[in-house]
């Protein structure tokens, strides 16, 4: 293998309160990230979205998530967070492209990236992500090995953050050049938590072997020909 470090890259999903604590960490850790949001479902302020595990979850208000997510990259998680392989063609195709246009127009970023809401896709999702312009598309089907994905709209991360084998996996991962874990930062229900969320990042972080990255930087032609030489 060779002596680069690897890329290690994380998502977070669905746009919530908690999102504030979580890039508090990942600031003071120099750690990249990408924050997959619905741009249909969050309002002008901060609002309930619903109960995980006892505790209320919230959507972010439109009013703090520029502020919220200064720094880190934003990705399309559909408008409205539906089961889209469930829904007909053009209502599909309108929950990808609309969801990726509102947040370029609020950010004012290029929006590279699509994560499926629920994880779940058909052939027919997967072409009208592609169509609408995307880069790479994540699922949350776990993988050993990453990357190159034998498509980008099928990327698959190697594991959910919580994974009691978090640390397996990103040793297997070095193997690959790409470590790519995944989650929401509402999951995170108590200190202890949050403390041992913590401590991974400040790992990765401390790690001379690896480097965080963006995601779509592994799909752009630089990054791409250095972890993939033979392409
Ligand atoms: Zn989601």
């Amino acid at each position: 293998m060779n002596n680069r470090p690897m890329v290690v890259v994380q998502c977070w999903d669905d746009g919530v309160a908690t999102d504030v604590r979580l890039v508090d960490i990942l600031r003071r850790h120099g750690a990249k990230a990408t924050f997959n949001l619905n741009a249909g479902l969050h309002d002008r302020h901060r609002q309930f979205g619903w109960i995980y595990e006892g505790t209320e979850v919230s959507r972010l208000g439109w009013d703090e998530m520029k502020e919220v997510y200064q720094g880190f990259t934003i990705a399309n998680h559909s408008l409205t967070h539906p089961r889209l392989e469930l829904m007909e063609r053009a209502v599909a195709r309108r929950e990808i492209a609309e969801g990726r246009d509102r947040l370029q127009q609020f950010f004012g970023q290029a929006v590279p990236g699509f994560a499926y809401p629920f994880g779940s896709y058909n052939e027919e999702i997967v072409q009208l992500v592609r169509e609408s312009g995307h880069v790479y598309a994540r699922t949350t089907n776990n993988v050993s090995h990453p990357f190159p994905p034998e498509d980008a709209m099928l990327f698959h991360p190697c594991c959910h953050f919580l994974a009691p084998d978090l640390w397996s996996r990103y040793k297997m991962a070095k193997q690959c050049g790409v470590f790519y874990f995944w989650g929401h930062s509402y999951e995170l229900i108590s200190d202890v938590m949050w403390n041992a969320f913590e401590e991974v990042i400040g790992r990765i972080s401390a790690d001379p072997d690896s480097c965080w990255g963006e995601v779509a930087d592994l799909f752009d032609g630089e990054m791409y020909t250095m972890l993939v030489p033979d392409k």
